[in-house]
């Protein structure tokens, strides 16, 4: 989804909502007696304030204070007749500024990746008892890397550790911090990566820059599972540090979780990503489990 069309929905998504407050309340107006009484009397001391015939101020809010309590009686809250926004940074416009808000930087690249998992689901005791204190540590480092976000010490978290180790689990509780924090965040496997820098080198309208745009805009993107994805000629390795080094360059986060280490993901995306990853102490590696957690 681009930019346009996540702004066209949003904003879409508004105002079905208020259309909806509008029909329940125009239900209850005709349903309720009372309440049509009531609003029929507040408009009319309104209509009158405007026209400078009545200063009847006290009236006034004595009758919003018997409409509000006929509501709470017929069980309709503030929020039903006034929904709130689902993005406040935005009022659900889309735009910031002129510029896409983080609402809609997320919304562009969902995979259904991030889920639920928050730092309150994690369990220590999940860990064998040998590795209990150390994952508590890493733990702990990436909920300060949470709580700082965006001035973090460093720029990029790599989550090493085998299949089943819990690195996309702590990885999606980031995700959720971060992105409750207000911010866009971006999570999608190392196979949608390379599938949608694909599309993108082998696209030819104005349209390729939707494929990447989001993942070199959001406040914090990260790619699930690196080295689990296809080597493509000219796609991976290439796409792979243009995307790092523009997020770098504009200081922005990634967080990378893998079942390769420092050698292999040299070996695999060459000198240049590797220098660009770890040549200025920008990034900072955890070791997850040894053990698959899964099968415990
Ligand atoms: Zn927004």
């Amino acid at each position: 989804m681009d930019y346009k069309k996540a702004i066209q929905q949003i904003v879409q998504n508004r105002k079905d909502k208020l259309n909806q407050a509008q029909l329940l309340y125009l239900e209850l107006l005709r349903t309720n007696a009372k309440l049509y009484e009531t609003e029929k009397a507040i408009r009319n001391i309104k209509m009158d304030i405007r026209r400078g015939k009545s200063n009847s101020e006290n009236e006034l809010a004595s009758l919003e204070v018997q409409k509000r309590n006929i509501l709470k009686q017929s069980g309709v809250t503030d929020e039903m007749l006034n929904p709130p926004y689902s993005c406040v940074k935005c009022k659900d416009t889309g735009l910031v500024n002129d510029k896409p808000c983080s609402c809609v930087i997320s919304k562009c690249v969902s995979d259904g990746m991030v889920g639920a998992n928050t730092f309150s689901d994690s369990n220590e005791l999940v860990f064998p008892v040998s590795e209990r204190e150390r994952i508590t540590s890493v733990y702990s480092s990436a909920k300060t890397f949470c709580d700082k976000f965006p001035n973090t010490k460093r720029l990029n978290l790599l989550l090493m550790g085998r299949c089943g180790s819990g690195k996309s689990f702590l990885a999606s509780c980031i995700a959720n911090e971060i992105s409750t924090k207000g911010f866009s965040v971006i999570m999608l496997s190392a196979f949608s990566f390379v599938h949608r820098m694909l599309k993108y080198h082998t696209t030819f309208d104005s349209d390729k820059f939707t494929y990447i745009d989001p993942l070199l805009d959001c406040d914090l993107l990260i790619i699930d599972d690196l080295g689990s994805e296809n080597v493509l000629k000219n796609v991976t390795v290439e796409y792979l540090f243009h995307v790092i080094n523009e997020r770098m360059n504009a200081n922005k986060h990634t967080v990378f979780t893998t079942n390769l280490d420092d050698e292999m993901i040299c070996a695999r995306y060459g000198e240049r990503t590797y220098s660009r990853l770890f040549g200025s102490r920008q990034s900072i590696g955890f070791a997850l489990s040894n053990t698959d957690l899964r099968k415990q």
